[in-house]
């Protein structure tokens, strides 16, 4: 494994691969950054390819991590960690409680939560021998619990700034969503687009969801393969990552893309191409942030829904100040981003 010669080595601080042959735990922890604070970010379990490939996965995320909690003005750096699905993966109480072990040991560099694949429950285990975990079950009257419907809220306030930007209009009433995947926040983003007055275009892999949304809400459903390439106002992908690019972008009929799913872009180069179709993108890491706030007052045991709410709500302006400069600079909405996260954790580190 060439960890130095990934393309998404980016200088991490730390790389720690975590194995126990006695429960069959094989991990890796990837620490990015520590500039602004602890590493956050969740831990995703998941069947890679190779070896290789779950390396390059969670260093990717871990600077997606960084760059994410540093926009979301949180005292946190960035961090993530995989845990394999290998052919012989047994999942156990004792194979968590030795991967919190694992965190423990990082002495609070490294903050876990839940990823794809994790639930709270896991988490509970995992809280058992260490106390860097988030993504509890919530306790009454403070902030905490399911993070989907705060990051939810965060799209949307991140749509209606779009919105304004790009078409000049002060709601989404009356405009139409294409909603890739309606599932945790798919769900909620569709609630909230739909009471706000939007038409909703769906798809999802699971008809239920889609049957949900559609009875709830009114959306009406097409295929998996068309939902990208609806004539809409706006394209928010939901579900997948990596499914702007260079094969999808010409067959675009939107003006703005913006959504929840992570890494949506495959290639740094689709902002550009983005920018030259005259489709306006909201940097995923920045509007999808509701999420990681939620779970940073739950770890600090800071406010509760309401005060998680109005930072949250501070996406949509941060948005609109990436598309002023992205328009003043004539340059891509996700270079712009990058260059803002990479700042703040500069003048941390140097500060
Ligand atoms: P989820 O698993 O609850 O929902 C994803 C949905 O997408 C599922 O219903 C699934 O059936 C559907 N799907 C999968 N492949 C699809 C395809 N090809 N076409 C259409 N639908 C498809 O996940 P979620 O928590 O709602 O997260 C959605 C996205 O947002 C993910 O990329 C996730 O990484 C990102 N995200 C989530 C949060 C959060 O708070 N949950 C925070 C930040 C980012």
């Amino acid at each position: 494994m060439a960890a130095f010669d990934d393309s998404a080595f980016d200088d991490h601080e730390r790389v720690i691969f975590c194995r126990d042959a006695a429960t069959g735990l094989k991990a890796i922890i990837a620490i990015h950054s520590t500039a602004l604070g602890p590493a956050a970010g969740g831990c995703r379990l998941w069947e890679y390819a190779s070896d290789d490939a779950a390396l390059h996965d969670v260093l990717r995320l871990s600077q997606g991590m960084s760059y994410k909690n540093a926009m979301a003005g949180l005292e946190f750096g960035g961090g993530k960690a995989v845990i394999l699905k290998t052919a012989d993966f047994r999942a156990s109480d004792a194979l968590f409680e030795r991967f919190g072990d694992c965190v423990d040991e990082l002495n609070g560099r490294y903050i876990t939560a839940e990823d794809v694949g994790m639930t709270v429950n896991i988490m509970q285990t995992i809280a058992r021998r260490t106390r860097y975990v988030s993504g509890l079950p919530k306790k009454a009257g403070m902030a905490g619990g399911d993070p989907s419907p705060i990051t939810a809220f965060g799209v949307f306030t991140g749509i209606e700034a779009a919105v304004r930007f790009r078409l000049s209009r002060e709601s989404v009433s009356g405009l139409t969503v294409a909603v890739q995947g309606v599932g945790n926040v798919g769900y909620n983003l569709c609630r909230y687009l739909a009471d706000a007055g939007a038409k909703l275009v769906v798809a999802d892999m699971d008809p239920s969801r889609v049957a949900t949304v559609c009875r709830e809400f009114g959306a009406v459903s097409v295929g998996l393969d068309e939902i990208l390439f609806q004539k809409v106002d706006v394209v928010s992908p939901c579900a997948l990552g990596a499914i702007i690019n260079e094969q999808s972008i010409p067959r675009l009929q939107t003006t703005i893309v913006a959504g929840a799913a992570n890494n949506q872009l495959e290639t740094r180069a689709d902002g550009q191409r983005l920018m030259d179709s005259g489709i306006l993108y909201a940097p995923d890491y920045v509007i999808n942030g509701g999420g990681i706030v939620n779970v940073a007052c739950e770890y600090h045991g800071q406010g509760n829904d309401e005060t998680v709410m109005q930072l949250v709500a501070a996406i949509g302006p941060r948005l609109t100040r990436i598309f002023e400069q992205a328009q003043a600079t004539g340059r891509p909405t996700n270079l712009i981003a990058d260059e803002q996260a990479r700042k703040i954790i500069a003048a941390a580190k140097h500060g």
